[in-house]
């Protein structure tokens, strides 16, 4: 198979549920968002979850679904204002491209069928079939801020990711802007400058394109940018400290001789971001034994690193396994590097880490 369709989607899918973050966060900074108690990331992951996965099972009524959220919180009387607000999000929420909308099956049918659709999402994952993984908005934090998030797909077949596809309304479209947290078109209100859909296909490699509300704009294929000296590399980690341990990256970064300061952003834009060159490495040191890594937190970003010429492993230097089920389980943090520099960085990571004890 060539997954063509997939991909487009895919592509389709993240780009409409895109549309709905983007106007819950417009709605959250005009106060316009006060008929429910919900928060606008609670609002947001349940309409662009549920928006997804109508697609999918328009499109692919066979596949499962492991995702983030569930229905629970929307159902019932409790449930009542907060579903009424995110119903009324994803009934408002379309492509402008009517054969793009036509695509994805259109409308949902009720706030009823919204509810059933969004708790599709329950599938236990695992190394058999196909299975689709989605992340409605990673980086919450960067959302609220109008800073990096990304809304997150993936298609794995048989514990492969075989397509992968971010969302980033906030990162620059261009591939070349210097790599940097800032702020988006969310909070600047510069449109043209900002969003982006990264996607790759596995053996096909990662490619770029512009956001846009209209339709899918031209693609074009990014690669890492080379690195002569590891020592010259830019490298990426979590905003959150609770997230990744910012001491034992900066620990990392000085054993490869890194002079230049971590660049910090929220979400899988990182991955999409040392794709394209924009930066080098993306450290993610574990800070609890206990956490285990959701899949839906890193399936699209591996295969786009990894089609854009990189090398993503945990910080023993396995490769991320997605066959175990809705969790990474034995793989803890991850190391994402150009493929010729990459086992230099984990001999670093595997230094401090050992030092440390
Ligand atoms: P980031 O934006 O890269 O910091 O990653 C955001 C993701 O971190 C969220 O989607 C969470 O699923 C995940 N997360 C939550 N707690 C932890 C933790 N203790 N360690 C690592 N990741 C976490
Ligand atoms: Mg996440």
């Amino acid at each position: 198979t060539s997954y063509d369709h997939e991909l487009n989607v895919a592509l389709l899918a993240v780009q409409r549920a895109t549309l709905l973050t983007k106007s819950v966060f417009h709605s959250h900074a005009k106060g316009t968002l006060n008929k429910s108690d919900a928060s606008p990331v609670t609002i947001g992951d349940f309409g662009a979850q549920a928006l997804i996965i109508s697609a999918l099972q328009h499109n692919f009524p066979d596949d499962e679904i492991v995702a983030e959220e569930e229905a629970k919180d929307l159902r019932g009387d409790e449930g009542k204002t907060t579903r009424e607000t995110v119903w009324d999000l994803v009934k408002g929420t379309k492509l402008e491209d009517g054969k793009a909308e036509e695509v994805l099956g259109g409308a949902l049918k009720s706030d009823e069928s919204m509810l059933d659709i969004i708790d599709k999402g329950a599938s236990q994952g695992g190394s058999k079939g196909r299975i689709w993984a989605i992340d409605p908005i990673d980086g919450t934090k960067g959302f609220l801020r109008g800073g990096q998030y990304a809304v997150c797909l993936a298609l794995m077949v048989d514990g492969d990711v075989k397509v992968g596809v971010l969302g980033c309304p906030n990162l620059p479209v261009s591939d070349s802007e210097p790599l940097e947290e800032g702020i988006g078109a969310d909070a600047s209100d510069e449109e043209g400058k900002f969003g982006v859909l990264f996607s790759a296909v596995q053996g096909k490699g990662a490619h770029s394109r512009a956001f846009s509300k209209a339709g899918l704009q031209e693609a074009h294929s990014i690669q890492m940018s080379p690195l002569k000296n590891i020592s010259d590399a830019t490298f990426c980690e979590s905003v959150e400290a609770g997230h990744s341990s910012q001491g034992d990256a900066a620990a990392i970064a000085s054993k490869l001789g890194i002079t230049k300061p971590s660049v910090r952003m929220d979400s899988q834009a990182k991955y999409g971001s040392i794709a394209r060159g924009a930066g080098d490495l993306y450290l993610r040191l574990p800070v609890r034994k206990d956490y285990v890594e959701k899949i839906w937190d890193h399936a699209a970003g591996d295969l786009i690193v990894r089609e854009a010429g990189g090398m993503v492993t945990d910080v023993e230097g396995n490769r991320l396994n997605f066959r175990l089920g809705r969790t990474l389980k034995e793989n803890k943090g991850v190391i994402a590097a150009p493929k010729d520099v990459h086992s230099k960085v984990i001999e670093a990571v595997k230094e401090v880490l050992a030092g440390k004890q």
